[in-house]
């Protein structure tokens, strides 16, 4: 197989795209790409500050190199969400990250969950009863809630997440199967910025999760192998797993599957009826946007967590 540019040995060939690039083109591609979804999608302009979402993975990492590269304000911001289950998982993912900053000069703000809050993730899991042995529900709450807060505190435009199409796909799979319309209306390459929130963009979201590897490895971006000890038998992952099948006997269905469904989206197939547009309220303790009148899911959890221990 060789390069469509320079016809020397292929280093990655993406039947998806019917594209085969040799290491150097490959490197180049992806990038250039990335700079048209920002484009495309309307997701930051050059003089926008950004925040991204670095978790001391391939994604979030890679993302992070390639917006400096293409020349954009961006930031990182590591969550320490005090997971160990004998790997050291965050101690671990935190060196990384803050390797990767440091060998190239780019500002991360650190947030330890357990330093700032008193609890990591799996103490709060334990503590408000939520999760069942896993603790994803209290953990995407404490994401999304430190994610929002540090973004508005520190005057970021846009908050990024290195969301791949994989990710993407298997959500809307899942969201397919139980015909979650609202949250079908919510899931896209960019959220505008709402009432305090800082706009979300996902500018890795039409790649496949192969590409991101292979760019993370082709760069020499030393990221965490192992995934969240957690993801063990998630629901996302037999989704990808499926997925993967289907792909494998039909290349290309990933992508049609997702392109397809922003077709529908923009076309105003999945937004919800007006009378069922919930109003919003700011929670009175921290500030944020809330679906519930009163104290937001953050703030109660960390009041139950409080009344256990
Ligand atoms: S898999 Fe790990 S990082 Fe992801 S939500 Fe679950 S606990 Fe948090
Ligand atoms: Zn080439
Ligand atoms: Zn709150």
């Amino acid at each position: 197989m060789k390069c469509r540019t320079c016809g020397t040995k292929a280093a990655v060939n993406m039947r998806q795209h019917k594209l085969a690039l040799c290491k150097q083109h490959f490197l180049e591609w992806l990038p250039e790409q990335t700079a048209r979804f920002i484009k495309k999608y309307r997701m930051f302009g050059q003089h926008e500050k950004v925040l991204v979402a670095v978790s001391g993975g391939k994604d979030s990492l890679s993302l992070w190199d390639i917006l400096h590269r293409l020349g954009y304000q961006a930031d990182g911001l590591y969550l320490g969400l005090g997971i160990d289950e004998g790997i050291g998982y965050s101690d671990q993912s935190r060196r990384l990250t803050e390797q990767f900053a440091r060998q190239r000069g780019l500002t991360l703000h650190v947030v330890d969950i357990r330093s700032t809050y008193g609890y990591d993730i799996p103490t709060l899991s334990a503590l408000t009863h939520r999760g069942h042995n896993r603790p994803c529900a209290v953990c995407g709450v404490v994401k999304r809630h430190e994610m929002n807060r540090i973004a508005r505190d520190l005057g970021y435009d846009v908050l990024a997440t290195g969301h791949n199409l994989d990710d993407e796909v298997s959500v809307l799979l899942g969201n397919t199967f139980s015909w979650q319309v609202e949250l079908m209306a919510r899931q896209a390459p960019v959220l505008p910025a709402h009432d305090g929130l800082a706009r979300k963009v996902k500018p890795l979201c039409r790649f496949y999760e192969k590409e991101m590897t292979a760019y993370a490895l082709l760069r020499g971006i030393e990221y965490i192998y192992e995934e969240c000890p957690f993801s063990a038998g998630s629901t996302t992952i037999y989704y990808k797993e499926m997925l993967n099948r289907l792909e494998n006997d039909r290349p290309g269905a990933k992508l049609a599957f997702y392109l397809k469904f922003l077709e529908a989206r923009e076309s105003g197939l999945f937004q919800p009826p007006a009378e069922f547009a919930q109003p919003m309220y700011n929670c009175p303790s921290c500030g944020q946007l809330t679906q519930y009148e009163g104290r937001c899911s953050f703030c109660r959890m960390m009041e139950k967590a409080q009344s256990h221990s």
